[in-house]
């Protein structure tokens, strides 16, 4: 098993490429912590890995609050003294608005959830990090985070700002152990889009003319192995970069 007996922390677990990980992720023999609002979708995800070597320890939380965020990496040391692995992977879209429509409730809201979330889940579980003197942190950005046309302003500042924070972090911390990158995955099967409401759509119909040249969608799956291969040592010389997985999307 290639994480057999890892404690990792999971964040936006509860459906999509979160659900997808923690069940790839107990295959292989981790000790989860899965992270999400919504109870009883972590529930039955737990239920479902318990045919799985790994464990997983379901915990109700609001990566945009700082109490939550600190009882989550309180309860994993509590259960399992250590913390090997931290995956900041849940994340909102905006309401596809652009600079002349954004308002202030819907920038704050992306931020804090795609990177304030993850600033401080970092800053809290490196405290146990540089004791252990290893750890690896796994963050999910997008093609979003690398192109400008994939997304709402909001969500495409927090996924550029996750993948700039991902090499501070890098570079910052590698001489002590730790490792940090993110997946940039392009259109994948999930409910991300089913939970936009009211969307722009004369920004929408513009970023859709770029999708239509590249229908293709990919599965949860597909994204949860590659965060298997990075939470594992295969790929150990892998440090401060992003790993795009998007059928070729950027290809042009
Ligand atoms: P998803 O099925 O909607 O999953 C999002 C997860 O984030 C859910 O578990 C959700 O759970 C959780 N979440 C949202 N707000 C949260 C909060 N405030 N606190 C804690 N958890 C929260 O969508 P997904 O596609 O799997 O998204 C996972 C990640 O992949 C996101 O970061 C997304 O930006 C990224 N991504 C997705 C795509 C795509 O095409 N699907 C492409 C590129 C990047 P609760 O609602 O229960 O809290």
């Amino acid at each position: 098993m290639r994480l057999s007996e890892k404690v990792v922390i999971l964040t936006g677990a509860s459906s999509g490429i979160g659900e997808a990980t923690a069940l790839r992720f107990a295959e292989e023999g981790a000790k989860l912590v899965i992270v999400a609002r919504s109870g009883d979708k972590l529930e039955k995800i737990a239920e479902k890995a318990s045919a799985f070597p790994g464990e997983v320890h379901p915990i109700v939380g609001d990566v945009s609050k700082k109490e939550d965020i600190e009882n989550v990496v309180n309860k994993t040391i509590e259960l399992f003294g250590r913390i090997d692995i931290l995956i900041n992977n849940a994340g909102i879209l905006d309401n596809y608005l652009s600079a002349d429509n954004m308002t202030d409730e819907v920038w704050n809201k992306v931020l804090d959830v795609n990177l304030t979330g993850p600033m401080r889940l970092t800053r809290e579980v490196l405290k146990y990090m540089e004791k252990q003197k290893h750890g690896n942190i796994i963050n999910t950005s997008s093609v979003g985070g690398l192109y400008g046309g994939r997304g709402g302003l909001a969500y495409v500042a927090s996924k550029h700002a996750l993948i700039g924070m991902t090499k501070h972090i890098g570079f910052m911390f590698q001489d002590k152990g730790i490792r940090c990158n993110a997946i940039a995955p392009g259109s994948i099967g999930t409910e991300i889009g089913l939970k936009v409401t009211n969307p722009n759509m004369s920004v929408l119909n513009k970023l859709m003319k770029h999708f239509e040249l590249f229908p293709q969608t990919g599965e949860p799956n597909e994204i949860a192995n590659i965060m298997l291969f990075l939470a594992s040592e295969e790929s150990s010389f892998i440090n401060g970069t992003t790993i795009v997985a998007d059928g070729g999307w950027t290809a042009f």
